[in-house]
């Protein structure tokens, strides 16, 4: 459990330290996450690189058309925005059921992120929102889509010396509108069985112009479901066609078995909570029209 802390003057130190050393250290931003499983002797970095005063993966706001949220805001700042809860509310929504407050009021997005685990609650809304990942490293800077950042179960695409910087949400059709539902078997500090995010717009004739569905717990990393997004494209959202969504969503998750749920089970919950977080990303795109 011993190992030494490292406080970089900025982030090109913080870049080039983490690369220098590799394996041997690790970030630290909330350490809600990193702290437990240095107690647990899961992972025993040789140095803890505090990058919390890092200022530029700090700060929230609109960013050309669209909405930049640096890796270090809070999962409490994410609920409480009034901003995020109107214009992101699956993003809000996911936030609010991270943890306890204790644990939002230091958890950090990127951290949530970065951690890599299917479950992480704020991925399956940012997934939805089509977020973007930027990301700085010692030999400069790097955008993914957020649906390209997982590689696997603790596995993403940064490199040794990368940090996660800033998510990016690009602008927000009018009609629209967002919702995330998680499953869980207690109403607090309990990972999420099954995750689903919804995210709809709709053209001038009610038709839905885009539609991403983001799904958490049900594969080796959180992911998309492309094939029922296909589906709703183009057409009217009915409750057929939502039905008829929902049951494809079912069929692209591959869940496992495990203490917290079957694979049976996580898979029928995918069809239920994507049709509801469709028709609620839907009742909200439809609201926003008078
Ligand atoms: C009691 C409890 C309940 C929890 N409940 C939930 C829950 O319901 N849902 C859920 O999703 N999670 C939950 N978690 C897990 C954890 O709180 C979250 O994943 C949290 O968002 C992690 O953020 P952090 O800032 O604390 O990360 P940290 O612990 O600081 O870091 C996590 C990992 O990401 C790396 N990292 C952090 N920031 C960056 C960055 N900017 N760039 C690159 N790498 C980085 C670190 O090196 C580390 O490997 C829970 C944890 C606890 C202890």
């Amino acid at each position: 459990m011993r190992f030494d802390y490292y406080q970089p003057k900025d982030l090109q130190d913080a870049v080039t330290f983490l690369e220098r050393e590799g394996a041997g250290a690790q970030a630290l931003a909330g350490g809600t996450d990193l702290m437990p499983r240095i107690k647990d002797r899961l992972t025993s970095p040789k140095f803890v690189v505090n990058v919390k005063a890092l200022e530029q993966l700090q700060g929230m706001g609109a960013d050309g058309g669209g909405f930049r949220i640096g890796a270090l805001t809070t999962i409490r700042t994410l609920e409480t925005s009034p901003l995020v809860r109107r214009r992101f509310p699956a993003l809000a929504q996911a936030a609010g059921v991270l943890g306890s407050v204790q644990i939002r009021n230091i958890a950090t997005v990127g951290g949530n992120l970065c951690h890599g685990v299917p479950s992480a609650e704020t991925a399956a809304p940012l997934l939805a929102l089509d977020a973007r990942a930027n990301i700085a490293g010692p030999h400069g800077n790097r955008s993914v889509p957020l649906d390209q950042f997982f590689l696997g179960p603790r596995r993403t695409v940064l490199q040794p010396g990368e940090l996660l910087k800033e998510l990016v949400l690009p602008p927000l059709p009018e009609r629209s509108g967002s919702a995330y539902i998680k499953l869980g078997h207690r109403q607090a500090m309990d990972l999420a069985i099954v995750g689903v995010a919804a995210f709809v717009a709709l053209d001038s004739q009610g038709r839905c112009s885009e539609c991403r569905i983001g799904l958490g717990a049900v594969a080796p990393t959180p992911a998309r479901a492309k094939q029922a997004e296909k589906l709703l494209k183009g057409e009217k959202l009915t409750e057929a066609a939502i039905s008829q969504a929902a049951e494809i969503g079912m069929g692209e998750c591959q869940p496992i078995d495990d203490l917290r749920a079957s694979r049976v089970y996580r898979c029928e919950m995918v069809k239920v909570l994507t049709a509801r977080a469709l028709n609620q990303a839907l009742a909200m795109a439809q609201g926003e029209k008078g």
